[in-house]
């Protein structure tokens, strides 16, 4: 086995190449809203894919909304979904994922990417996931370059939606997900190298809390507080915080009020939940649907509840705990110690195993502080886990590896 590792050759001298790249894309804003943005970035990721013989096709983002500050759902503009292929006919498919969108909205004061004297490469969706997409890009080149190429299809995905919980996005990814036999998704492992390994399972809320609005002064007993019927809301649901071990509830935003002299008559609440197994998510679910229905929040409050679980929980098992030793396996082969942790942190990932795919998500590249004007990569790992990541193809490419079993979804 020792042999595949020298098609890894091509990668020797990448680094210029992938920082170039990956600087350039950086550069490009592609905030989840920011459509314009993102189609700008896809124009040329899509022209980097093609490139390597990929068939490509343009899916459009499915419908999703969203509540606004007034209560009404209202569509949220979003950019599409880009699935590229090799070998369509191939019997044994690999999926590797990776999304374009970044948590920056356009007008954030962190758009500038920096190269700096300590190795490291500063800017928006330089780890999270811009440099992950082209270590995938390098890994499928050079991939591509062996004669393991011609055993296996390849599926990528991107999509543009995962920041914000891949809506509009995870039909097309779960339906080719499918149809495949293991998948990799690009985001960040940690600065040391370590990578995710079971991921909590997550849940949003939004709530819209109706009273009837009165002017304080004159008429304030004709008032229905909307302000005050969703403090007892929130306050019931943050009691289940502590009742149940790994599972937690996060009131997150909170939006009502217009004036100090008159009554409220609207308040919208978001949430968030977490759970290590799908029973802590299921409790979660089933305690604040029962508050919503039987809860007092006082005469004339109506409360309308939006959202559910949303990405299932990500279990370390079966076919994704065999693709895990397999990508220790090949870190062991090019000297890199491969270690894992369990997460509170969701991503396409749950996703796809939800989808019985067994994923190792956290094949980009190492970096920090994702998600602030921080986040930064180290650049010496641009080849480094271009290396793991082609290696771990070539491994179940060649057969000298078992592929990993799928992951049982029926309930
Ligand atoms: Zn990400």
């Amino acid at each position: 086995m020792a042999k595949l590792s020298s098609f890894l050759a091509p990668l020797d001298d990448a680094t210029p190449s992938m920082t170039e790249r990956t600087t350039l894309w950086a550069g490009i804003n592609s905030g989840t809203s920011h459509v314009a943005g993102i189609e700008k970035l896809a124009k040329l990721v899509v022209d980097d894919f093609t490139a390597l013989g990929m068939d490509h096709q343009a899916h459009p983002p499915a419908k999703v909304q969203n509540l606004n500050e007034e209560g009404v759902l209202l569509d949220v503009p979003c950019g599409g979904v880009h699935h590229f292929s090799l070998r369509p006919n191939a019997k044994k498919r690999l999926v590797l994922v990776g999304h374009l969108d970044t948590v920056f909205p356009a007008d954030h004061p962190f758009q500038k990417v920096e190269k700096r004297s300590d190795g490291t490469l500063h800017g928006p969706g330089c780890a999270d996931m811009k440099g992950g997409i082209c270590v995938m890009l390098e890994a499928i080149r050079t991939f591509e370059q062996s004669p393991f190429a011609a055993q296996i299809g390849i599926d990528v995905i991107l999509n543009s939606d995962e920041e914000t919980g891949s809506y509009a996005s995870s039909a097309t990814m779960v339906d080719i997900a499918k149809r495949a036999d293991a998948g990799f998704v690009f985001e960040p492992a940690l600065p040391d190298g370590t990578l995710a390994g079971a991921r909590a399972g997550s849940g949003h809320y939004n709530f819209v809390v109706r009273g009837r609005s009165a002017h304080a002064g004159r008429s304030f007993h004709d008032g229905r507080n909307a302000i005050v019927g969703a403090a007892k809301l929130i306050t019931a649901i943050n009691g289940l915080n502590g009742q149940r071990d790994n599972t937690t509830l996060n009131i997150g935003i909170i939006n009502g009020g217009t004036a100090t002299n008159v009554v409220p008559d609207l308040t919208i609440v978001r949430m968030n939940i977490r759970g290590l197994s799908s029973d802590d998510l299921i409790w979660a679910d089933k305690h604040i649907r029962d508050i919503v229905t039987n809860g007092n929040f006082g005469p004339d409050i109506e409360v309308e509840l939006h959202g559910g679980i949303h990405r299932p929980v990500k279990e370390m098992a079966g076919g994704t705990e065999q693709l895990f030793e397999l990508v220790r396996q090949a870190g062991d082969l090019i000297d890199q110690k491969i270690a894992w942790a369990a997460t509170g942190g969701c991503c396409d990932g749950n996703n796809l195993a939800a989808a019985g795919l067994p994923n190792v998500d956290t094949m980009g590249v190492r970096g920090a502080y994702i998600h602030s004007a921080e986040e930064y990569m180290v650049i010496e790992s641009f080849v480094e886990r271009a290396r793991l990541a082609t290696l771990s193809m070539l491994m179940l490419a060649s057969g000298d590896v078992p592929w990993p079993d799928r992951l049982d979804v029926s309930e």
